[in-house]
């Protein structure tokens, strides 16, 4: 038997879905309106007022908003409530620069746990469950999302929090933890970790793995399985709509539905805001149709990936997400060129190497210089019929005909690079120290 969480929803039809976006947004817009001043004043800009919004088929008229936006109204200035109605406070990881805040009301912390719940439900999860949360609690959403999702569901929660990682299998291991969530890079060194403790996966009780907040690839997801004898699942979210949960896959792993009752979304020409089709590849927006405190319209996320309401095996007609694989700003200009680190992972895979890698940017006499250290698996570590150096130096030269420029690979030994508990860290930009 299928198991949703809010059927009414998960399986609406498109015309139902439609008439209860349309409902909340003119509600939203006019909300924002009235109680957002940065906001209206961006509206009052481009001439549009909340009467022009009558549905969904009319958000391309209201402006966007940008985490430069974020970052200017810091702190209050996109609270759509008066502070005492508030509960929270999250913030993002700050990943690409300085860190913005967001507010959430009790309706709006139910409102993501009902997402967070979704996601477990997808992935099986029921109150025979025990899940544990690994990933970081705190201002970080990972951790605080993920547990009232838990709740939510009634499985028995471990809030692990991330880190302490022998404690962490540990207690997967005694109380027989059957979900386990956190980030990818996580995941992976716990699966790392358990082979060096001499456990193996079938010691474990974990049926499914709930693993977002960064990217991975299809390689890392296999790995993943297979080092933690699970399935594992994708899920999306951020701080400026709510935190994980604004999308998450089903057993058909591939895509990840929308909760687009809450959060409705477009794929924009990251170039000049254009409204793309669906299925074309661009640039991911977000407007929150019922968040009260922190309620972003036309919210820019970056994330670069592609939509579509292709009918999907587990019954679910939500929209749904392909994997944003990097953000429009994880770019890199080196000597001119535009470097993205998915280009080198995607090497890195194609010719047999880990995705335990490094990438340093640094300037000397005036030019760019790009070295990446990439982690040799053990196998590959102990072959030592192979010459390092060749072995280099063909890597380089794959690195080149994708980037167009030289990088300089430096293979490194098994596990020296350092582990992520949280979010990986993969680009040191040391040229930023100079400037
Ligand atoms: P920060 O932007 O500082 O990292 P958040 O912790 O709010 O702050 O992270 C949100 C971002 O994390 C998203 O915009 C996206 O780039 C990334 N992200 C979240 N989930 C995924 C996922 N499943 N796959 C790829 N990237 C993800
Ligand atoms: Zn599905």
């Amino acid at each position: 038997m299928k198991k949703y969480f809010q059927p009414e929803i998960e399986t609406a039809s498109l015309e139902d879905m439609r008439a209860l976006q349309n409902e909340k947004l003119v509600k939203q817009v006019k909300h924002v309106y009235e109680n957002v001043e940065y906001y209206r004043n961006l509206m009052d800009e481009k001439g549009v007022k909340p009467e022009d919004i009558k549905g969904v088929e009319d958000l391309h008229k209201l402006p966007f908003l940008t985490k430069a936006d974020l970052r200017e109204a810091y702190p209050y200035g996109l609270l759509a409530t008066d502070l005492k109605n508030c509960v929270r406070i999250q913030s993002t990881s700050g990943t690409t620069g300085k860190r913005v805040v967001a507010f959430y009301t009790q309706g709006d912390v139910d409102l993501w746990e009902d997402c967070c719940a979704r996601a477990i439900t997808a992935v099986g999860g029921t109150n025979e469950d025990v899940c544990q949360v690994a990933y970081g609690y705190g201002l970080f959403t990972g951790g605080a999302g993920m547990n009232g999702g838990s709740h939510k569901v009634g499985c028995l929660t471990l809030p692990m929090s991330s880190g302490n990682t022998e404690r962490q299998i540990q207690f997967m291991r005694d109380l027989h933890a059957t979900i386990l969530c956190c980030t990818p890079s996580y995941a992976a060194y716990i699966g790392e970790s358990i082979k060096d403790m001499g456990v193996k996966p079938e010691d474990l009780d974990l049926k499914a793995g709930i693993f977002g907040a960064e990217p991975w690839t299809e390689e890392m997801r296999r790995d993943i399985e297979k080092s933690l004898g699970l399935k594992a699942y994708d899920i999306y979210g951020l701080t400026e709509t709510s935190g994980p949960g604004v999308a998450f896959e089903c057993e058909a792993q591939k895509g990840m539905h929308i909760n687009e009752d809450h959060f409705y979304a477009e794929i924009i020409d990251p170039e000049t805001g254009e409204v793309l089709p669906e299925g074309s590849k661009g640039e991911l927006v977000f407007t929150s149709l019922d968040k009260e405190a922190f309620p972003l319209l036309r919210y820019r996320t970056r994330d670069i990936c592609v939509l579509s309401r292709e009918k999907c095996s587990c019954g679910r007609t939500l929209i749904k997400m392909s994997k944003p694989m990097g953000r429009s700003d994880d770019m890199l200009i080196i000597r001119g060129v535009n470097v993205f680190p998915s280009q080198i992972e995607t090497v890195l895979i194609k010719e047999g190497y880990s995705s335990n890698y490094l990438i340093e940017v640094d300037r000397e006499n005036n030019t760019d210089t790009l070295d990446v250290y990439v982690e040799l698996n053990p196998e590959q570590f102990s072959d030592t019929v192979k010459s390092l150096t060749a072995m280099e130096k063909a890597l380089a030269n794959a690195m080149k005909i994708m980037l167009g420029i030289n990088p300089k690979v430096h293979l490194v030994a098994p596990k020296t690079i350092t582990r992520s508990e949280g979010k990986a860290v993969r680009v040191i930009d040391k040229r930023k120290l100079h400037d």
